[in-house]
């Protein structure tokens, strides 16, 4: 299987604070990647460079073997879901849904096509002409996953996805993105602070601390061999 995402010697820094260093991660077609670590380690900085909303300070993002590093979001390929659900209120669902394939030039029967496939796989078919304030936080953000799924893209980027969400919702939902990347087999990369999360949604997780990659392994192995007392605590191990 090829190379999906490869991240070269990524450092990026605010001011004089080295948020990442020197960071390398190769993430394979249709691979679950979890990047799971402590508040303020640079997951979401991290994505937000896989995204193209941040500058790096230094190395390369490379999608499916082109160099990104300096494009356009919309030129990536990826789709990117959010802790918030960042939808428009004014807007029902469907109008959510199709906003950006409108603005993007996509013909009407294409975006209905495509409306229609993505509310079908989430289950939000009842829910397209309502607006956002009439859904509760797992409709909305299914909603949110359903704009990046009309987009068609290569990678899925989701930051904190389900933090919102109570504990029920959030594990079903989680069962929701499993089944989402089964039935879709696109590229995933899934930030989260919860181990749990990313025990039971990864193919490979990538541990983080302060900017840098600890460990990156299958779930298990990172859990009965984590390579430090860092990962170790992390996880919630204890000998
Ligand atoms: P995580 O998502 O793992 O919680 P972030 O990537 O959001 O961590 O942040 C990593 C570090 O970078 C934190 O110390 C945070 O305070 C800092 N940081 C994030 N965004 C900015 C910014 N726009 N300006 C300055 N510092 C930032
Ligand atoms: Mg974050």
């Amino acid at each position: 299987m090829g190379t999906s995402v490869s991240i070269k010697d990524l450092s990026l820094s605010f001011g004089s604070v080295n948020v990442l260093r020197k960071l390398d991660l190769d993430i394979s077609e249709g691979e679950f990647l979890v990047l799971l670590g402590p508040s303020g380690c640079g997951k979401s900085t991290l994505l937000n460079c896989i995204a193209g909303l941040l500058d790096v300070s230094e190395g390369q993002v490379i999608i499916k073997g082109k160099n990104v590093t300096w494009a356009e979001p919309k030129d990536r390929g990826i789709g990117m879901v959010f802790q918030s659900y960042a939808l428009y209120p004014q807007m029902s669902v469907e109008k959510n849904l199709s906003f950006g394939l409108r603005v993007a030039g996509v013909p009407k029967a294409e975006i209905a096509k495509r409306i229609a496939r993505a509310a079908e796989i989430l289950q939000i078919e009842p829910l397209l002409q309502r607006k956002p304030s009439a859904l509760s936080g797992g409709q909305r953000q299914r909603v949110a996953i359903g704009r990046a799924l009309v987009r068609d893209v290569d990678v899925f980027l989701f930051d904190e996805p389900l933090s919102n969400l109570d504990a029920k919702l959030r594990s079903e939902l989680r069962v929701e993105i499993k089944r989402l990347h089964h039935k879709l087999g696109n590229t995933m990369i899934y930030v989260t602070h919860d181990q749990v999360e990313a025990l039971t949604l990864a193919d490979r997780i990538a541990v983080m601390k302060g900017g840098v990659v600890q460990q990156l392994d299958e779930p298990m192995t990172i859990y009965n061999k984590p390579r430090n007392l860092f990962v170790a605590g992390f996880i919630g191990w204890s000998a």
